[in-house]
């Protein structure tokens, strides 16, 4: 028979680890055994399982009851899980890859790299997606192939003088609006 420990399914959730020291569910029959007494439960419900332990087994329910309120524990199990909380919630906070504000951003970048020569292997930089990225958190910055295909697809028909003004709308993007008298103070 299959016999699968129930604690694999709710790695994460340190509260109910210690639960599962004393049960084993089994996922064939949908039943629980209790270890301690070899009785078998319907389900894997845990308020079940406690009232079990609670009725029971009180020495293990209170142990159980301890363990979920110790600080300690509960800390070093949850830091990865809070780790990719951040991860999804800055992932949120992009612009969405089809959106207009994503690809306004990436026509107005590949224009830029194309009229100032800058190698497309830029996006290769780290140092250079760090600095878009902090500028603006919610760019998912390009990589190199699609800069490279945007400004292929822009070339054609481009104007020089147009640069100059791109690079100023680039910076008024990028910056925020800003005076003109700051505008004009870059090197
Ligand atoms: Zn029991």
């Amino acid at each position: 028979m299959l016999e699968m420990s129930a604690s694999v399914i709710v790695t994460g959730r340190k509260r109910r680890e210690d639960l599962w020291m004393y049960f084993t569910f089994d996922v064939k029959d949908n039943n629980t055994l209790c270890k301690p007494c070899r009785a078998t439960l319907a389900g894997k419900n845990t308020t079940n399982l406690k009232r079990h332990l609670r009725t029971t087994h009180p020495e293990i329910h209170k142990k159980i009851q301890k363990t979920s309120n110790d600080g300690p524990s509960q800390a070093s199990g949850s830091a990865q899980p809070q780790q990719s909380i951040c991860t999804a919630l800055l992932a949120a906070s992009k612009y969405k890859v089809d959106s207009k504000e994503q690809h306004a951003r990436e026509e107005v970048i590949a224009r830029w790299i194309g009229c100032t020569g800058l190698s497309v292997r830029t996006f290769e930089d780290e140092d250079f997606v760090g600095m878009m990225e902090t500028v603006d958190r919610k760019l998912t910055v390009p990589k190199k192939t699609k800069i490279s295909n945007l400004i292929d697809k822009q070339y054609e028909g481009e104007k020089q003088k147009e640069c100059l003004l791109l690079g100023e709308y680039l910076f008024a993007l990028i910056c925020g609006p800003k005076k003109d008298s700051q505008l004009h103070s870059l090197p």
